[in-house]
């Protein structure tokens, strides 16, 4: 069976452990795109072209511990607004997106551009400083060094780089049920998706 949940959102809406919760209950793949930018971000603070950083991602890359930082996720998404960056990424993602068994993807422009046939596709959403505060406190943590006013510039400065941008801006599909976490708990977020999935499998 071929079924693809996109699940598209800015930063730290909450995208991430929503996508996981819903693999784990549906028994379908999961790929974080971020990741890919984040990897190919993490070359290019080594010095790397980001296009040829992008073409030649490795496994390896993909499993560096350094991706999680505020330093990698700008210059991730400073990468990501350059198209062929984007056009090395894509194949990736449609085979991911393709395999047998179900997946669900998370990122920017699932909904939009990578999978504009998915069978659901949700917005994850929250204000800014919901946000910022969930993300403050992941980071801290992990015990990595940041403030709440540096983590709030990073996100707001990033997402307004991600819409702004004119290859695949974040944006929600009109078709997507939009999910707004910033009242909700995690359980009421899951339990939104997982309704919106049943009803279209
Ligand atoms: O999701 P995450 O915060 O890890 O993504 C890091 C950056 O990668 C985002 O700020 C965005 O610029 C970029 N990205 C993207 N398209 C995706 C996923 C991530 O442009 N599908």
């Amino acid at each position: 069976m071929k079924f693809t949940v996109a699940i598209d959102g800015p930063a730290a809406a909450g995208k991430g452990t929503l996508s996981k919760r819903v693999a784990a209950e549906f028994g379908f793949a999961h790929l974080d795109t971020g990741l890919l930018y984040r990897a190919t971000g993490a070359r290019v603070l080594d010095g790397a072209d980001p296009v040829s950083a992008a073409q030649n991602l490795t496994p390896e890359d993909l499993a560096r511990d350094d991706l999680r930082t505020t330093a990698v996720a700008q210059a991730a998404s400073k990468a990501a607004a350059i198209p062929q960056v984007r056009a090395a990424l894509v194949q990736f993602q449609h085979d991911f997106a393709g395999r047998e068994g179900g997946a669900v993807l998370d990122g920017r422009d699932i909904g939009t551009v990578i999978c504009p046939d998915a069978q659901v596709k949700l917005f994850v959403t929250a204000s800014d400083t919901v946000r910022a505060e969930r993300r403050y406190l992941e980071l801290s943590g992990k015990g990595q060094d940041v403030t709440r006013e540096g983590v709030f510039r990073d996100l707001t400065e990033r997402d307004a780089r991600d819409r702004e941008r004119e290859a695949a801006p974040l944006a929600a599909a009109q078709d997507a049920v939009v999910i707004d976490t910033s009242h909700m708990t995690i359980e009421d977020a899951v339990a939104a998706a997982v309704a919106a999935i049943r009803t279209a499998l």
